[in-house]
């Protein structure tokens, strides 16, 4: 059926021997749609003039490409309720954009100490390699940079990515984003991650592609071969809906899994595309069962032209609480919310805990059963100093790395004695005077006066 379809869809962009060169990632590329009378030739299909205007402004502002593959995974009968379609085709609402919607809600642009690098968590960063797609998502969070800087970044920029990462050694893991980094020609991509793994405190390289999705006959045995030269390398893949999980997609994975490359996938949850338990669950199944484990449930991000996308939290909670207990953990995505402004993520979840006291926490199950954990009678709980050496518990301190406690993590170490997390613009301990506790001398910061435990964190934009 799909075979039949690629025929004719090869034959309708006028290609002799189009079958044959359907399987090859480049013609498919260069055939990639990105003007609505091809789409419509391809499909059969007809817009009305006054659609057809809507539609031709959406793409003045945010362009159209979509891989002959993919346009071929579009059920053109019912195409109005097609999440293939509505992935790949714009929407006149784009142009909606609300109040509160940003063009870089996360930030990236602002935590980016080197071209291309975001530098968000202590010991990792995002580098955007590619700013190419091969299919422009519609949904994509970075719609802001989506075509108007088709290129490849040259060796000289990312010479500027790669030297900030080799003189930060708190960097143990690259993420290679983009664009797609799978849109590189194999050894460009070679050339970075040869370049990574020469740096001693990198220790693993992650992907992000969205190639076994949108294009899967990228995923070569060269690729994969080359690939396999620079272990640990983790690729992470984003699959929004079953149907996309075809015969095609599923040997792509194979082959990078084969190839020992753990995979991961990240869905958007969107509106009128999969912000249904069910259609959730038989994703994360199919993921599975191709060896690629759920990794995180995205909360729609305020980019400029996403609030048609947009679901509320709720329907992320409840999409976890259909999963939790009910499915095997391991399909189970963590549902995170990207925070605006870069706080990056936040996971959110269904309540488990319902009450405690001193001894006894109050629990429910998935089926809704409560239960009761008793907590031990006698607990000796460590007392950590951060003196290692002479810790009951046992740590080879060559192989431990020093780190700080950050955050809330500080307000529970023993070692720190933050005392709480205090807006830098709190009028009320401002009003304290210089040391925050209303006296000049006392409180030296980082002492024991109480200023010194009153960690001011927060900030106004
Ligand atoms: C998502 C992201 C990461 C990786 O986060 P993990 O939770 O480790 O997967 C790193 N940097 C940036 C800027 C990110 O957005």
């Amino acid at each position: 059926m799909i075979e039949n379809r690629h025929h004719d869809l090869a034959e309708r962009l006028d290609v002799k021997d189009g079958l044959n060169l359907w399987r090859d990632w480049k013609w498919q590329i260069k055939h990639s749609i990105r003007d609505i009378p091809t789409f419509e030739k391809l499909l059969g299909i007809r817009f009305d003039a006054e659609r057809r205007e809507k539609l031709e402004a959406t793409l003045a502002r945010f362009p159209l490409s979509i891989t002959p593959y993919y346009l071929s995974l579009i059920e053109v009968k019912d195409y109005a309720n097609d999440p293939i379609f509505y992935q790949a085709f714009p929407q006149a609402a784009e142009l909606e954009i609300l109040p509160g919607d940003m063009s870089d809600p996360l930030a990236e642009d602002k935590d980016s100490p080197a071209p291309g690098i975001t530098h968000r968590y202590p010991d990792r960063v995002l580098f955007q390699v590619s700013n190419l797609c091969s299919m422009y998502c519609r949904h994509c969070t970075r719609k802001r940079r989506v075509g108007d800087r088709d290129f490849i970044p040259g060796r000289q920029v990312l010479d500027m990515g790669l030297a900030y990462i080799r003189k930060t050694p708190a960097v143990r893991d690259v993420l290679l984003s983009g664009g797609d980094p799978f849109m590189l020609s194999d050894d460009y991509l070679d050339w970075i991650l040869t370049e990574l793994d020469a740096i001693e405190h990198v220790e693993i390289v992650r992907i992000g592609t969205r190639m076994p999705v949108v294009l899967p006959y990228r995923i070569t045995g060269d690729l994969v071969e080359m690939l396999k030269r620079h272990q640990p390398v983790w690729v992470n893949t984003h699959f929004n809906h079953p149907r996309e999980i075809t015969a095609s997609s599923r040997q792509a994975l194979a082959r990078l899994a084969d190839a020992g490359i753990p995979l991961g996938n990240q869905t958007v949850l969107l509106a009128g595309i999969n912000d249904c338990p069910r259609i959730m669950r038989k994703l994360v199944h199919k993921l599975v069962q191709n060896r690629v484990r759920p990794y995180y449930l995205f909360q729609c991000d305020m980019s400029e032209g996403l609030s048609h996308f947009r679901t509320p939290v709720g329907k992320g909670i409840e999409i976890v609480e259909s999963l939790i207990g009910h499915t095997s953990g391991l399909a189970v995505p963590t549902y995170v919310i990207d925070a605006p402004g870069g706080g990056g993520k936040i996971p959110v979840m269904p309540q488990y805990l319902i009450s405690w006291n001193t001894n006894k926490v109050v629990l429910r199950n998935f089926e809704g059963v409560i239960t009761t954990y008793k907590e031990p009678d006698s607990y000796r709980p460590v007392f950590c100093d951060r003196d290692c050496d002479k810790c009951r518990l046992s740590l080879k301190l060559d192989e431990a790395e020093e780190y700080q406690a950050l955050g809330i993590e500080s307000l529970l170490a023993d070692h720190d004695e933050a005392l709480s997390l205090v807006p830098a613009d709190t009028r009320r301990i401002d009003r304290r005077g210089d040391n925050g506790d209303g006296r000049s001398s006392a409180g030296r910061p980082g002492g024991n006066g109480l200023a010194g435990r009153l960690r001011r964190i927060f900030r106004r934009r």
